[in-house]
């Protein structure tokens, strides 16, 4: 932001996000309770999930793997040595009446993540990352949280690992915000730390201030530490996804400022959202830190990860396949950013194109199969099983055995919705390829690699049609018939 773009008395929006993240492991952070989402609710659980007298708690290896290998995602420091503490509030959901959580010796600080928005580059601060465990959910019943006749309260979800992501407050926008949390989830998933079609595995709690732009300093990102706590913040709660934290923020911003602008004061306050109305509502003054009275969880001893830590290994993130996939498959930004999107997707367009024709592979992964699925709200992992009928497929246009267009448009399409294999439609349509479709394909080719004579044609210059013509002879080898080829390509010019 330069000083031309701003106008003296300008507001400038600044965020910060704690994001709460369940690790995908087996059992509970504490015990051996199962994970899993079951519709039986208080299933998965036993005495130290449940905070019975006298239970203790045995620290999950998997979960701790898990947060090692964000730290090392992030470039976090991870240090040798790291504690739990109790963190002590009441509320239905938490059994124990307090929850077992890092506090001043996190096990992963000082990271960052780079995201782009809109073109712009821009590294956001990742302050800390701990592990805890989540509390149990609660059901409204008859209405939302201030309106229900009553609450449900079910354990299964107690215990379970979350990783709390708390960033710096470097947004300066909600596109911002959303685009950081599209991007943190694609690391989580490429280090298979994270399941993102799982219910409430990612949830987000966002601060949101409003300050005077005088206090930003030239290039927009430093804040003084001053304006910062001389302005009063909202705390958003009951963020679930990219969207509803966009949407969230939005409104928020919206009604901070116009609160400012009127000469009202912005209220210090926890805030929750309520996706159905699209609105936020306001909950509680916010808690300070110094309510929750932290001490050492003397249940557990500390946590050395020291040695341990070098052997755990991630793979290959989002961002460097999608430098990787530019340079070594020549692939322009948008395709390279769609072949990259989950960990599945990318592995799969290189096998395709380990096989096949970089840019045909790209052609049929990122555009014909990744459309066709979306169309169908599906994910690539749900056809997992299937991938090889889909090289199959490939391989059917690779060889010129059928169209692509009946490739695309019939024999992708009967695969995805019954489930037949890619032989199989083409031998019950009989799509094997044709002589007509052999000339169809060549005139096609001819009008695309020959856009001056089909400029010519539009202007009226009827003879530039014996050009396309003779391309389409040689294409064929001269087997197709002249006068054929000139009404082929009059229909798909006028098409
Ligand atoms: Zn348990």
């Amino acid at each position: 932001m330069t000083a031309q773009t701003v106008q003296q008395g300008d507001l400038v929006t600044v965020i910060g996000l704690e994001v709460h993240v369940q690790l995908e492991t087996d059992t509970k952070i504490f015990c051996g309770c199962s994970t899993e989402q079951t519709d039986e609710p208080n299933e998965n659980v036993c005495p130290v999930c449940l905070g019975l007298p006298g239970s203790l708690p045995v620290l999950n290896e998997a979960a701790v793997e898990a947060a090692v290998k964000i730290g090392k995602a992030i470039d976090a420091d991870i240090p040798e040595e790291t504690r739990f503490h109790r963190k002590n509030y009441y509320y239905p959901d938490l059994p124990k009446n307090f929850q077992i959580t890092q506090y001043d010796e996190p096990i992963c600080a000082d990271g960052e993540l780079e995201v782009a928005v809109e073109g712009t580059r821009r590294t956001i601060t990742i302050e800390r990352a701990h592990l805890e465990e989540d509390p149990g959910s609660l059901q409204h019943v008859g209405g939302g949280i201030d309106t229900a006749d009553y609450t449900l309260v079910n354990y299964n979800r107690a215990g379970t690992p979350l990783m709390e992501i708390v960033t710096a407050p470097d947004f300066r926008s909600p596109d911002e915000v959303r685009a950081f949390l599209a991007e943190l989830e694609e690391v989580l998933e490429y280090l298979g730390v994270f399941d993102a079609e799982r219910d409430g595995s990612l949830r987000i709690d966002a601060n949101l201030s409003i300050i005077p732009d005088e206090e930003i300093d030239g290039d927009g990102d430093e804040i003084g530490e001053e304006a910062l706590a001389a302005a009063n913040r909202t705390e958003v709660k009951n963020i679930s996804s990219h969207k509803g934290a966009q949407k969230a923020l939005a409104y928020e911003e919206t009604r901070q400022k116009n609160a400012i602008q009127r000469g009202r004061a912005v209220e210090q306050e926890t805030r929750h959202w309520d996706e159905a109305r699209g609105i936020t509502v306001s909950m509680r003054s916010k808690e300070e830190e110094k309510d929750y009275r932290y001490f050492e969880e003397a249940d557990l001893p500390p946590l050395r990860v020291s040695g341990w830590k070098d052997e755990i290994a991630i793979p290959e993130l989002p961002s460097a396949r999608r430098e990787r996939f530019r340079a070594e498959y020549d692939l322009d930004e948008e395709a390279a950013s769609k072949l990259t999107s989950t960990k599945q997707v990318a592995d799969f367009y290189e096998t395709v194109a380990s096989e096949f024709d970089p840019d045909l592979a790209a052609t049929w992964v990122a555009d014909n199969l990744l459309g066709e699925l979306n169309y169908r709200d599906m994910e690539i992992v749900g056809i997992e099983g299937r991938l090889e009928e889909v090289t199959r497929l490939v391989e059917l246009v690779a060889t010129d055995e059928i169209t692509a267009k009946n490739a695309r448009e019939t024999v992708l399409r009967s695969m995805l919705d019954d489930g037949r294999t890619p032989d199989e439609v083409v031998a019950e349509e009989g799509l094997g390829k044709t002589d007509e479709d052999d000339v169809q394909e060549a005139v096609v080719e001819a009008i695309d690699e020959n856009p001056d004579a089909v400029a010519d044609y539009e202007a009226g210059e009827d003879g530039a049609i014996n050009f396309l013509v003779g391309q389409v002879m040689q294409k064929t080898g001269g087997s197709a018939d002249p006068g054929d080829v000139n009404q082929l390509l009059r229909a798909e010019l006028e098409g």
